[in-house]
C-alpha cells in the first residue's frame, strides 16, 4: 500500500514510521530539502502548488492525506480528482480559518468562547464593547504555536494590537480563565466506525505545548462522553475519514472548543507507547480501508516536548522508561525537536520519572 502525505515534517515521519511494519510505504511531498520525513519516506521536494509534483504524487500512490493544515485547499482538491483524499479537502478548509471553524462549532451545538471577526480598527473597538477584556485577538489563518496573536488586557493596548496584527481577516475571542486545556483524539474509519482516544491534559507556555499527560488525570467519565460527543459530531457533519484533533478549555466543568486540527496531533504522540494502538498507525489504518485498533491506554504516561536545544540524549536516557524520539531537525529558538514519553502502571509511579524529566527539559 502507497500513502502520500502532504508535508513532510515529524508528524509525517511519524506516520511513515508506524506504516512500515504493516507494509505502508509513504510519500511526501514538503517543499524544505531538510524535511524531516525524508529519513523514512521517499521525499518529492517541491512546492505544495507545483502541479507537475502533485501529479507525480498521484501517478503513485493509492490514497492521499496530510500532516500538516495549511497546505493549499486547491491543491488537496486538485488531488482528490485523482486519487482518494482523507480527510477530505473539505476538514482542511473550516480548519483553515479560525472563523469558520468556530462557526462550524457552533452549528454542531458544541460550545465555544466568544468571539467576533474584526477587519478594520473601528471593527476591533465595537467587538471589544461586545466581548469585553481581556481578550485575545488572532489571525484568522496560518497562526500556529501562539503565533498570531495578541492578548489585549486593556483597553490601551487595542491600538498596539491593530499595529502587531492588522491588515489581514482577523477574530477577537474571549480570554477564558480556564482550570485546564485538553484535547481529544478520534478517529473515523471508511466503514464509519469511530473510536476515540482518552481525553489529554495539555499544559503550553508561550503558545507551545510543552507537556501532555494522559489519560487526563482526575476526569469524571462525563467529561469524556462530552468530549467524544462533541468530535463524532464533527466527525460525522464532515464525513472525516482519518484521525482528527478538537483542542479545549475546561472551565467550571464545560468544555469550550479552541480548535481543531485535521491530522494527527502533537498532543497524540503518548499513543506510540501509551495506547494499544498509536494515533499514527490509527490514521493510515483509516485512510487504507483497513479496521481500526483499539484506542485504550496501557497506563500513565506523560509526554515532554524537546524544544528549542536538545538536551544529552545518555541523561534522557538515564530516566527509566524515557522514550526518546528526535525529529533530525537543526536546533532553533521555539522549534520542536523531539518529544519523550514515559508510560507506567499508575500516577505514583509516574511521578517521580516525570520529576526527573522535566528537570532536563523544563
Ligand atoms: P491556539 O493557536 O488557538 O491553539 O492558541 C495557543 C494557546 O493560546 C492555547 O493553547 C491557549 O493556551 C492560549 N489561548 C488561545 N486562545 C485562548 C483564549 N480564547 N483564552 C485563553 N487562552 C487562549
Amino acid at each position: 500500500m502507497k500513502v502520500g502525505i502532504l508535508g513532510g515534517g515529524q508528524l509525517g515521519r511519524m506516520l511513515a514510521l508506524a506504516g512500515l511494519p504493516l507494509g505502508v510505504r509513504c510519500w511526501v511531498l514538503d517543499p524544505s530539502p531538510e524535511a524531516p520525513a525524508r529519513a523514512v519516506a521517499t521525499h518529492i521536494c517541491a512546492d505544495y502548488h507545483d502541479r507537475s509534483a502533485l501529479e507525480q504524487l498521484a501517478q503513485t500512490v493509492d490514497v492521499i492525506t496530510y500532516e500538516f493544515e495549511n497546505v493549499p485547499v486547491a491543491s488537496a482538491n486538485a488531488l482528490a480528482e485523482r486519487r482518494p483524499v482523507y480527510p477530505s479537502p473539505r476538514a482542511l478548509e473550516v480548519s483553515q480559518d479560525r472563523l469558520s471553524e468556530k462557526t462550524f462549532f457552533q452549528e454542531l451545538g458544541i460550545p465555544t468562547p466568544r468571539f467576533r471577526s474584526v477587519d478594520t480598527l473601528e471593527g476591533l473597538r465595537s467587538a471589544v464593547e461586545w466581548i469585553g477584556l481581556p481578550a485575545v485577538l488572532k489571525t484568522r489563518r496560518f497562526g500556529y504555536d501562539g503565533k498570531g496573536q495578541y492578548l489585549i488586557r486593556e483597553r490601551d493596548d487595542l491600538e498596539r494590537a491593530w499595529v502587531v496584527l492588522g491588515g489581514v481577516p482577523l477574530i477577537l475571542e474571549e480570554f477564558i480563565a480556564f482550570e485546564r486545556e485538553l484535547s481529544v483524539l478520534a478517529v473515523r474509519a471508511r466503514t464509519g466506525e469511530i473510536r476515540c482516544y482518552p481525553l489529554v491534559e495539555n499544559y503550553h507556555r508561550e503558545g507551545i505545548l510543552r507537556r501532555s499527560l494522559a489519560p487526563a488525570p482526575r476526569t469524571p467519565s462525563a467529561l469524556q462522553e462530552r468530549a467524544e460527543r462533541y468530535a463524532r459530531a464533527i466527525l460525522e457533519a464532515l464525513d472525516y475519514i482519518g484521525v482528527l484533533a478538537l483542542e479545549l478549555f475546561e472551565r467550571h466543568g464545560e468544555l469550550l472548543a479552541n480548535e481543531m486540527a485535521p491530522r494527527v496531533h502533537n498532543s497524540g504522540h503518548w499513543t506510540i507507547e501509551g495506547a494499544v494502538t498509536s494515533q499514527f498507525e490509527n490514521h493510515l489504518r483509516a485512510i487504507v480501508g483497513w479496521p481500526l485498533g483499539p484506542t485504550e491506554a496501557r497506563g500513565q504516561c506523560a509526554m515532554l516536548n524537546i524544544i528549542g536545544e536538545i538536551p544529552k540524549i545518555e541523561a534522557l536516557l538515564q530516566i527509566p522508561g524515557a522514550h526518546v524520539h528526535l525529529y533530525g531537525k537543526s536546533p532553533r529558538p521555539g522549534r520542536k525537536l523531539g518529544h519523550v514519553t514515559l508510560c507506567e502502571h499508575s500516577e505514583e509511579l509516574l511521578v517521580p520519572q516525570l520529576t526527573a524529566l522535566q528537570k532536563l527539559l523544563p
